[in-house]
């Protein structure tokens, strides 16, 4: 017998165990509650079928989708322009489950009421575990009432709709299911696309040549592009096919792929049009209005996303806090750190809860006006705040996993470098401020219908009422500081949350309302009142043990 202590020393302890495989439909009340109090309970059992799938194959499959970057080769082995961007299997494998499950075409292939409420939902699933891939997805879905404006383009509308993937690059009449990019900003003008300088010269008929580029191309391996450029009559949008129907390459090239912070399953591109085949959606100058149709619906999946970002930190947290004593116990039970975590979830529900009423009031649009106002505001507003609120709550989110939380495996840091793209990417969040200006002072419908969503709420909390008197006087005088807009946009939309967690009698809502809407509240997360919030119940409700 050797005297030799024995060489197995390291035993792991008070680590957590693995966070996935995970259910994330059954995890969520929050998000069960949601999508019952916005009518689309009958999509539970897809829903429940998608949380499944993605919080155990999927969550498997991201992790070498991100790591594994797009690469893009320009030339074949002889010198021909091939113009390709090669992504991981498993970038693939992610898109095809996300289109098969509806992710990018529910709404637009199943005619039940409530289904942008249940597409949302599936798309904010999909987000927490692979938001590379959503950025395509939800191009795709918002192109679909954009190119059903226009009965030659009856084909595209449907195969953007259909439940379909289909990843090669050939004509699409070879494939059951397409998907779309987008191509507005340029180098000397984003925000502003007014200053477009690409040109499209009139062929025959609908059809163009465009001339230009664009300086952020996402996804261009998608089949087609919506993209404005500027014809005879001003600045117009089009579809550009990425091959042709008669199988030839169309002519735009891919400069370069962007050297990103985030976002790396998903290529980001600079293009240049060489004389690309296009055909004009809608009249010649009325571009912007074209494609704002689709741009409402993008940034309500930028809300969608961000919410989704805050869910899996959150989730995160929470598992780790539950598996993880320091001083003498379980992190979830220090008060100190209980007040992190549910200051946290009180601010994910709220983001949550918000962006699937706005959902709903996406899927009333055709046959409500009120609600088709609210909605084209409310995504204004949702896309300021919800997204501006995601870095800094991942963050976090991550310092409650300790140094773990800043290391891969973890996701966080995924979650983290991703965190501030959808406040930037379509329109940044001055843009949507100065948006909420422009239809508060202009449109009076969005007018009428913020006030009414906000009055809905009154005589519940005390909070809320005194923060919604001088918003309902400010939307009274008209609105036009240019300089106040986040001020104004902030209390908008955090009166707004708020309303929505008390009409649906939320637990969480007074908590909600007296820390955001009252004096209760620091800068930080974390800075909830002691005395009547119950903590531990909010953090169960987050994530049941
Ligand atoms: C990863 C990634 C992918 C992208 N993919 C695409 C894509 O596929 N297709 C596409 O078309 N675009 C894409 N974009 C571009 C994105 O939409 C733009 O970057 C964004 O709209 C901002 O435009 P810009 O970069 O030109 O900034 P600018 O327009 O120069 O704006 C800079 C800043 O100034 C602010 N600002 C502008 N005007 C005003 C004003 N009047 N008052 C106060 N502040 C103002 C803006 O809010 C912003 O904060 C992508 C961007 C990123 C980061």
């Amino acid at each position: 017998m050797s005297d030799l202590p024995p060489f197995e020393t390291h035993v792991v302890v008070n680590q957590p165990p693995g966070f996935a495989p995970r259910d994330l439909w059954a995890d969520d009340v929050v998000l069960r509650e949601a999508v019952r109090r916005e009518g689309a309970q009958a999509f539970a059992p897809r829903l429940a079928e998608y949380g499944g799938l993605a919080g155990d194959a999927l969550y498997a499959l991201s992790f070498d989708a991100h790591r594994d970057r797009p690469r893009l080769r320009t030339h074949d082995a002889f010198g021909r322009r091939v113009d390709l961007v090669e992504f991981h299997p498993n970038y693939h494998a992610l898109m095809r489950a996300a289109v098969e499950h509806g992710v990018a075409g529910l709404s637009w292939h199943d005619a039940r009421p409530a289904a942008h409420v249940a597409r949302a939902a599936l798309s904010y699933l999909h987000h927490q575990v692979e938001p590379g891939t959503s950025c395509p997805l939800t191009m795709t879905h918002a192109a679909v009432p954009v190119l059903r404006r226009e009965p030659a383009l009856r084909e595209w509308a449907e195969k953007a709709a259909a439940p379909h993937y289909d990843g090669r690059d050939v004509p699409i009449a070879e494939k059951a299911g397409v998907t779309l990019g987008m191509g507005m900003t340029e180098k000397q003008g984003g925000s502003d696309v007014r200053a477009n300088t690409t040109t499209a010269t009139p062929l025959a008929g609908d059809e163009y040549a465009l001339v230009g580029h664009k300086w952020f191309f996402s996804a261009p391996m998608s089949d087609g592009f919506l993209v404005l450029a500027q014809a005879p009559g001003g600045l117009s949008c089009f579809l550009m096919p990425r091959r042709l129907p008669d199988g030839s390459r169309n002519a735009f090239r891919l400069v370069r792929l962007k050297d990103k912070l985030g976002d790396w399953s998903n290529a980001s591109s600079e293009v240049e049009f060489t004389g690309a085949r296009a055909w004009r959606i809608g009249g010649e100058g009325r571009g912007i209005a074209t494609i704002l149709e689709m741009v409402m619906l993008t940034r309500l999946d930028c809300m969608l996303g961000s919410a989704a970002l805050m869910r899996m930190a959150l989730a995160q947290a929470v598992h780790h806090c539950r598996h993880r004593a320091a001083f003498g116990k379980p992190l979830v039970e220090q008060p100190l750190m209980r007040n992190v975590l549910a200051d946290l979830a009180l601010e994910w529900e709220a983001a949550l809860a918000f962006s699937l009423r706005v959902a709903r009031a996406v899927d009333a649009a055709p046959h409500d006006p009120r609600e088709a106002a609210f909605a084209r505001i409310a995504t204004a507003i949702g896309k300021y705040w919800i997204c501006k609120r995601a870095p800094a709550f991942v963050n976090e989110a991550q310092e409650c996993l300790g140094g773990a939380g800043y290391v891969e495996e973890s996701l966080l840091p995924r979650l983290y470098r991703q965190a501030p793209l959808n406040s930037i990417w379509e329109g940044s969040g001055n843009i949507q401020c100065l948006d909420v200006l422009r239809a508060l002072s202009r449109e009076p419908a969005a007018r009428e219908a913020l006030r009414h969503e906000l009055e809905s709420a009154s005589g519940r909390d005390t909070d809320h009422d005194m923060a919604v008197l001088p918003l309902l006087a400010e939307l009274d005088g008209g609105a036009t500081d240019e300089a106040g807009a986040r001020s104004l946009v902030e209390w908008l939309a955090l009166a707004l949350q708020a309303g929505v967690l008390l009409r649906a009698g939320s637990p969480v809502a007074a908590a909600f309302s007296r820390s955001r809407l009252g004096t209760a509240h620091g800068l930080a997360f974390g800075t909830l009142p002691t005395t009547g919030v119950d903590f531990a119940a909010i953090i169960e409700r987050a994530l049941p043990a």
